[in-house]
């Protein structure tokens, strides 16, 4: 494949379409990965991200080979049939050192006129460079044309420090909303369920918890529900029968208690590795989940609920009697 940067193809981590609910509508949606330079902060324990970067190269050779990703993205995918985009990188777009400015404002500048919701650490959150990119996409076609989204993962510094090790604050993720708000970008929160060393309770109480602390700083929020990836310490916690991702059961009842649209992706559900509960009634509410994350309607969350199965008394028993000595009772 020729483009203007040459033979040399260059492809994404990862590049898929999808829908997406925004402003009450649901939407066509491209999602991006990109590879850059790498996480500067690199140590979350549940990041599988950690090795995926370009080593060795210079700053040049980094535009490029992001350009060159951009390049690959724009022949694959017809661009005008999406009005949101979403990017990611191994790390922050808005790092200067992980994605130059100059890849940055190319990346700008093939999706103007979209809605664009780039992720970043809360430390590179700054509003000049927020509004330098918002100027190179918005072409007046949108009411709120970027929105920076932030893991911040829950609202509790303890468990952030302790059981993920993230590297932030919630006043860190605070001042980062003020920096976006006070230039017209949006904000979007993500969550994450379920943190190694938590029992089931804890985690479903700290996500109960994160979601009323975060409501007043984020116009949109994502729960991702902790999954084993390759390589990471969850991973290793994980083998050692130390750690179990989240039932199913307590993403259904935080999401029909949360009192606000909580968009929720539950990626590897009803797997080992992923959130599960038996196995008989994993795949129904996996695709509940993903329904309601479009729909906002908690109804048929309800009634799988309400319904259980026989291993909803399982899950009640390990809320009751699970202890705070990092083994779960389950696997
Ligand atoms: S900040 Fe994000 S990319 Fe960096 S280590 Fe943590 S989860 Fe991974
Ligand atoms: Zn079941």
């Amino acid at each position: 494949m020729r483009s203007e940067y040459g033979d040399r193809v260059e492809k994404p981590l990862a590049c898929w379409s999808g829908k997406e609910t925004h402003n009450g509508e649901i939407i066509d949606c491209l999602t991006i990965i990109f590879k850059s330079g790498g996480c500067s902060w690199n140590r979350c324990k549940m990041c599988g991200y950690k090795s995926e970067r370009y080593h060795n190269v210079t700053c040049d050779e980094l535009t490029e080979n992001i350009k060159r990703q951009l390049a690959y993205v724009l022949s694959e995918y017809k661009i005008e049939k999406f009005p949101l985009i979403k990017i990611f990188t191994s790390g922050s777009f808005f790092d200067s050192n992980e994605v130059p400015p100059a890849a940055r404002d190319a990346i700008g500048a093939a999706f103007r006129g979209k809605t664009i919701i780039a992720e970043s650490r809360t430390e590179y959150v700054k509003s000049d460079i927020l509004e330098g990119f918002r100027e190179i996409i918005d072409d007046g076609s949108q009411k709120m044309p970027l929105y920076v989204a932030m893991g911040l993962e829950t609202s509790n510094d303890f468990i952030r420090e302790k059981c993920i090790d993230k590297g932030h604050t919630f006043e860190d993720f605070k001042t980062a909303v003020s920096q976006a708000r006070k230039v017209g970008c949006g904000t979007k929160t993500y969550l994450m369920m379920k943190p190694p060393y938590l029992t089931e309770l804890e985690a479903m109480n700290d996500m109960q918890s994160s979601i009323r602390d975060v409501i007043p700083y984020s116009d949109i929020i994502s729960m991702n529900l902790c999954n084993i990836q390759n390589m990471t310490e969850v991973e290793k916690l994980w083998k050692q029968n130390a750690y179990r991702p989240p039932y199913l059961w307590s993403v259904l009842k935080v999401l029909i208690e949360a009192g606000t649209h909580v968009l929720c992706d539950p990626v590897a559900g009803g797997k080992k590795r992923g959130p599960h509960n038996c196995g008989k009634c994993d795949y129904e509410i996996v695709d509940a989940i993903r329904e309601y994350s479009l729909s906002g309607d908690v109804e048929t969350l309800k009634m799988l609920y309400e319904n259980g199965c026989d291993c909803k008394n399982e899950w009640e028993f390990v809320l009751k009697e699970e202890k705070p000595f990092c083994m779960p009772l389950t696997h």
